[in-house]
């Protein structure tokens, strides 16, 4: 059966932004204040009872500035080493960078994508000074935190996770929130949770939360407030909070997620029906009780420029997630052979809540008529 190609392009992403959306924004333009303030505060309220993102989460203007604020939190000394996958967007080196810390690359799993705890325990049984390993749930597939948690107690190290793609996976049976450590979230335009530009850091207690609400906003703290003292400083932070006017398209998306991930999950399932017996290689969790809240589709294919280029003509966007950190100039140390075999076959489909289960089947038809 030959399905019709759907009159436009296939596209990698496309918000669904809920009706809901305008009538916030203008209760908050018309409110006499669009700042950080109530409607953050309420948006982070509804996230934390959620159980979409960490137990106590901090609202901010970037998932990049989530990820920095997370190791500043965490007391990652300066001059330490940080532990970075190779398969992961810029910003979770970039991070360790700024807070001027060395980066040493991880390796990679080829059939998960997500950082190799065996490569972690090679780099922390022979460089004494790693403080800290951000670890990344690539697409979605949720990494082994339980391992990661052991590998932090056995060698004294932080674990930050990297939630930009976790959004709605489980781990081990358990939503993310159910997670030790301190979690970075991104709700970037491309986002499972979509407000265009913002993020969260999610802590799993309240002290931690405390501190970062400060630091987020050049660490002023109002607390001891009187007529001649507006506030203190007692430890410098940066411009990192998040203003009303995001918080309202926020909560708006926040109405409509449980469907547009149930929507996710159902792509997913789609094209992993599809395409299996195919000569691809699915990524995908690796554990029976793990689950991707589908973020991306990554799949692995031989002569992968030429396959990317035969779905572009077909009217088919895809992406490489990611070129491995290893080939940018970013002065990390690491050898990731893994990473980088990887980088060469990946291929990422299209998935966003408005793509039809017809669009999935017009992709994977596509597909299977060039991979060989
Ligand atoms: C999107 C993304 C980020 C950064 O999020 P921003 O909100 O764009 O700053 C960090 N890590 C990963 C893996 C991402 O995909």
């Amino acid at each position: 059966m030959q399905s019709v190609p759907p009159k436009n392009c296939i596209r990698m992403y496309r918000p669904q932004v809920e009706p809901s959306s305008l009538e916030r924004l203008q209760q908050v333009l018309e409110s006499g204040w669009i700042g950080l303030g109530p409607v953050t505060e309420k948006f982070e309220q509804e996230l934390a009872v959620s159980d979409w993102v960490g137990k106590y989460p901090v609202a901010v203007n970037s998932g990049t500035a989530a990820l920095h604020l997370a190791l500043v939190v965490a007391d990652v000394p300066k001059g330490s080493a940080v532990i970075v996958p190779a398969n992961t967007f810029v910003s979770t080196a970039a991070v360790a960078l700024q807070h001027q810390c060395r980066v040493i690359l991880a390796d990679i799993e080829r059939d998960t994508g997500n950082i190799d705890l065996n490569s972690v325990r090679e780099v922390l049984e022979s460089e004494p000074d790693v403080s800290a390993v951000i670890a990344v749930h690539y697409s979605g597939i949720p990494c082994d935190i339980a391992g990661l948690n052991e590998i932090s107690s056995t060698y004294g190290v932080a674990v930050v996770e990297d939630c930009a793609h976790a959004i709605g996976s489980m781990w081990q049976g358990r939503p993310m929130s159910a997670s030790p450590h301190i979690q970075a979230y991104s709700f970037h335009a491309t986002k499972a949770l979509a407000l265009g530009e913002g993020g969260c850091v999610t802590f799993p207690d309240e002290a931690g939360a405390e501190r970062a609400r400060r630091l987020r906003r050049l660490g002023i703290d109002m607390s001891a407030r009187s007529w001649s003292n507006p506030y203190d400083i007692p430890e410098l932070g940066f411009k990192y909070n998040m203003g009303d006017i995001a918080a309202a398209v926020g909560l708006a998306q926040l109405e409509g997620l449980s469907d547009k991930l149930e929507k996710r999950r159902s792509i997913v399932r789609q094209y992993r029906e599809r395409l299996a017996g195919l000569p691809v290689e699915l990524v995908r969790e690796s554990h029976e009780s793990d689950r991707s809240g589908g973020f991306a589709v990554p799949v692995l294919v031989r002569d992968r420029e030429r396959v990317r280029k035969e779905l572009d003509a077909a009217g088919i966007e895809s992406e490489i997630y990611f070129r491995p950190l290893s080939e940018f100039p970013l002065a990390a140390t690491g050898t990731t052979p893994v990473a980088e075999r990887f980088a060469r076959d990946i291929i990422c489909l299209p998935i966003h809540p408005l793509m039809s289960l017809d669009e999935v089947d017009y992709v994977c038809e596509r597909l299977s008529e060039c991979v060989v």
